[in-house]
Parts: C-alpha cells; sequence; structure tokens
C-alpha cells in the first residue's frame, strides 16, 4: 500500500518533470503514463528505477524505453478510443498498456517467444483485455488484422517496411525510428490519399529491429556495426 503510493508519485514526478517540460501536452497521454504502472513491467531487480527518465534493460539484451519516448511515440500516434493499433516489439508490453489505456484495440508482435510469453502474461495478471500479443516477425506487421488506424514501431529499422505502410488505414499514423544500428530518428508518416507524408521528430535510439524488412541477424555474432 506504501509501496503502491510511493510508486503513484513517482509517476506524478514523471508526468511533470520529464514529460510536460519536454513537450507532451496531449492530456489525454499524459493520464495514460499517469495511470499505467511501469514497476510492474520491468524487472523487480529494477522497479526502483522505473520512474527514472532513461530506459532499462529488461533481458533478453532487449531493453524498455525511457518515459518520454513512450509518451512521444504515443502523441504522434493520435490514438481514439476504437482505434485498431498495432505495434511492433512488444518487449514488457508497457507500450502496448499505454496505448490500450487510450481506448484501443491493441495488436502487438514480439519475435523472442520468451519475451512474448512473459508480456502475454503480465498483461492478463494486470488486467488488461483489449491487447493480443503475437509472436512473429513484425517487420511484415499482421495482415489478419489490417487495416490500423495506427502503427507503433519500436525498434530500429534501416528503411520504413512497405507491408507496414500498406497496412495503415487511409488517414492513419505509422510512428517508427529509422537509422543506423547507432542513431536513429523518429519518423510519423501519415497515409494521405494513399501516399505518405512524412515527418521527422526526434532523434532517438532503439534495439534493432531484426526480421525480413529489418536487420538481418548473424547469430551469436552480436551486433557488428
Ligand atoms: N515496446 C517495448 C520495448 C521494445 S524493445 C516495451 O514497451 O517494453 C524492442 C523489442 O522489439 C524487443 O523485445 C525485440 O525482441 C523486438 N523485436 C525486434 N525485432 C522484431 C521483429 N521483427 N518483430 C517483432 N519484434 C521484434
Amino acid at each position: 500500500m506504501v509501496e503502491a503510493e510511493q510508486f503513484e508519485r513517482e509517476r506524478r514526478a514523471m508526468v511533470e518533470r520529464q514529460l510536460r517540460p519536454r513537450g507532451i501536452s496531449d492530456e489525454r497521454v499524459l493520464e495514460a503514463m499517469l495511470r499505467v504502472p511501469r514497476h510492474e513491467f520491468v524487472h523487480p531487480s529494477q522497479a526502483a528505477f522505473a520512474y527514472d527518465d532513461r530506459p532499462l534493460p529488461i533481458g533478453e539484451s532487449e531493453t524498455i524505453s525511457q518515459p518520454y519516448i513512450v509518451a512521444a511515440m504515443t502523441q504522434a500516434a493520435g490514438i481514439q478510443p476504437g482505434d485498431k493499433v498495432l505495434e511492433v516489439g512488444t518487449g514488457t508490453g508497457y507500450q502496448a498498456a499505454i496505448l490500450a489505456t487510450l481506448g484501443a484495440k491493441v495488436y502487438t508482435v514480439e519475435r523472442n517467444p520468451q519475451l512474448a510469453q512473459a508480456a502475454r502474461e503480465r498483461l492478463a495478471r494486470l488486467g488488461y483485455a483489449d491487447i493480443e500479443v503475437i509472436c512473429g516477425d513484425g517487420s511484415e506487421g499482421y495482415p489478419a488484422a489490417t487495416p490500423y488506424q495506427a502503427i507503433v514501431v519500436t525498434a530500429a529499422s534501416p528503411r520504413v517496411p512497405p507491408p507496414l505502410f500498406e497496412q495503415l488505414a487511409e488517414g492513419g499514423r505509422l510512428i517508427i525510428p529509422v537509422g543506423n544500428l547507432q542513431h536513429q530518428e523518429l519518423h510519423l508518416i501519415r497515409k494521405i490519399a494513399g501516399r505518405a507524408s512524412t515527418r521527422i521528430l526526434d532523434a532517438c535510439q532503439f534495439v534493432p529491429l531484426v526480421g525480413s524488412q529489418g536487420w538481418p541477424e548473424w547469430p551469436g555474432k552480436g551486433w557488428t556495426q
């Protein structure tokens, strides 16, 4: 109980000190960031740092993004209640939980079976019913539930995967970090009359999108670039 209150205070501080001052102004997004218990998504040994202004390791060499980046991507996605949204890169399920809290029906794809299963169990335990976790190569999207009003990619891609743009609804938004393995820029791509209209948001640093439309995998060698 005392602990829950402490985490709530930390969430409030996160919103007031990290998010609002850096331009997150959508009150619905700020409210979702206040509601979702980020400490439940990180490894228990990291819970004390859950609301710090930085990414955290989540095991399997992957990371959960810093709160500001999650909020910035969510704000850019312009989610409305009832939207169908695809996330690529489930990780812990935290970003998916934020999207669902805004009233979206969320399909989220994770390539690592361990992470996918852990996220599925965590989201069920925390009561998120409107999130479907799919294990597979999300660089090809998830054709079974198209079209999507928004697609949020939380891993770094060398380019915009054509299948993801195709799976957007007319007027839909694709948010994706595009660049090399060290540095990327967050792209906001809107589908207007079937064409892409692109705006570059922030510089960012994500773990790689590994898949047929992303980076190749070199088993056992790690990332050499
Ligand atoms: N959004 C997550 C953090 C993402 S970390 C969260 O809120 O916790 C990036 C994730 O993308 C990693 O878990 C990684 O395994 C996954 N990933 C990388 N390439 C992928 C692909 N082609 N399809 C689906 N998931 C992928």
